[in-house]
């Protein structure tokens, strides 16, 4: 077995080892300031202190694990350790433990760093509980948004109140940022979630840029009534404006190259079988490279569901929830990581992530570069999320010889 495959092994081990820790049986689901991901971070704290790591946790709760002197400039790593409900136990944790694989890489062969290097598990990224994502890494970024504290979760409590149970510090979040001058850059290895590496054959991308998204929360307000009595000629359906708007969804994301746009949530309020839909409400999700075309997708699709509430003499309202632009990796740092690649004998292959990741936070303190993770059949947010030992023993390679060429 070649070095990286024994690390890569371990990598594995600690992988099953993090998705025992739920607060669910059964199925892995770790969000953000539970008792499941503070067990998950103590782990974590012991594998970074045995690999040589001083660690601490921030005013959020992030973990980090420091080598080197505080007076040197540092390189950060990381991704987070929170996961979607029922998720797979690869998405966040790969970043984590690669990084930590590396250090103890490093260490084991008598190598020291002219640089510092920091390894960060953000506590929240995915933003289930709080419906808000990057928690943590906005902290680091000094980017977190003070009303976010006063938000509630499902069970009524605030992001306040639980970011104090989690030991954090409430008035500590909005002035943790990092100064940027201290910074060389943040690295971030991550499974793809998508099947371009698996279609190409290969283990490993090298991330060019983080598409940007637009969210929306869109409500059809029509009339209810009997579903026996109302005339079809004189119903105002919600339901039917929303699935005429839901099929144009479709259609205008697929007339743009590389646009996506989904709608993942769809409620019929006081719904029954024999009413006719008064109201419904659906979420929008639409991502694109590029932040011009995404934008025209999205005010495309603002006019189709104009028109489907006009034509349906239903009200509509939109309300825009996120609008994120598209992040440029670095290009000095993403080239060191193909040449990394290219060192290690495998071929440069660059892509564009359609998910977001805590690197799109970090980017407005530091360079950014990703490192993708070929995954089976593109499948995440799945327990059938998987990875092979063999691709995860190159992303050490590749992330070991980066950590030198930075140097
Ligand atoms: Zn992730």
């Amino acid at each position: 077995m070649t070095d990286s495959m024994t690390y890569a092994a371990a990598v594995l081990a600690r992988c099953d080892e993090l998705a025992t820790f739920s607060e669910e049986p059964r199925r892995l689901t770790r969000r953000f300031a539970t008792t499941a991901l503070w067990q998950a971070g103590e782990r974590v704290r012991g594998w970074m202190e045995a690999a040589g790591m001083v660690t601490r946790r921030d005013a959020i709760g992030n973990l980090i694990g420091r080598l080197g002197d505080g007076d040197r400039r540092t390189l950060l790593l990381g991704s987070h350790l929170d996961t979607v409900r029922d998720a797979g136990r690869y998405d966040g944790m790969l970043g984590v433990l690669v990084a930590i694989a590396c250090v103890e890489r490093l260490r084991d062969r008598g190598r020291s760093l002219p640089y510092a290097l920091e390894v960060l598990a953000f506590a929240d990224e995915e933003g289930v509980r709080f419906g808000t994502g990057y928690l943590g890494s906005s902290v680091v970024a000094g980017r977190f948004d003070g009303a976010d504290l006063r938000r509630r979760d499902s069970a009524g409590v605030t992001l306040a109140d639980a970011v104090r149970a989690f030991g954090g510090d409430p008035d500590g979040l909005t002035s943790a940022g990092r100064d940027p001058a201290d910074l060389i850059g943040y690295y971030e290895v991550h499974i793809e979630q998508g099947p371009a590496l698996e279609a190409a054959g290969v283990p490993l991308g090298v991330v060019g840029a983080i598409a940007g998204q637009s969210r929306a929360r869109i409500a059809f307000t029509g009339e209810a009534g009997h579903a026996g009595t109302v005339p079809m000629a004189l119903r105002r359906d919600a339901l039917s404006a929303a699935a005429e708007f839901v099929s144009a969804v479709e259609a205008v994301a697929r007339a743009h190259d590389d646009a996506v746009a989904t709608v993942g949530e769809l409620e019929v309020q006081d719904g029954a079988s024999n009413v006719v839909p008064g109201r419904v409400v659906l979420s929008l999700d639409v991502r694109h490279a590029a932040d011009a075309v995404r934008e025209s997708v999205a005010a495309e699709l603002f006019d189709r569901a104009d028109a489907i509430a006009n034509a349906r003499s239903v009200v509509l309202e939109w309300d825009v929830v996120q609008e994120t632009c598209a992040v440029d990796c670095s290009t000095g740092l993403t080239e060191l990581v193909a040449e990394a690649v290219a060192a290690c004998g495998q071929p440069v292959v660059r892509l564009t992530s359609g998910a977001g990741h805590d690197a799109v936070m970090l980017s407005t303190i530091a360079p950014i570069a990703m490192l993708f993770v070929r995954c089976a059949g593109g499948v995440s947010h799945n327990p059938a999320e998987s990875v092979t030992a063999e691709d995860v023993a190159a992303a050490i390679d590749v992330s070991t010889k980066f950590l030198e060429l930075v140097g």
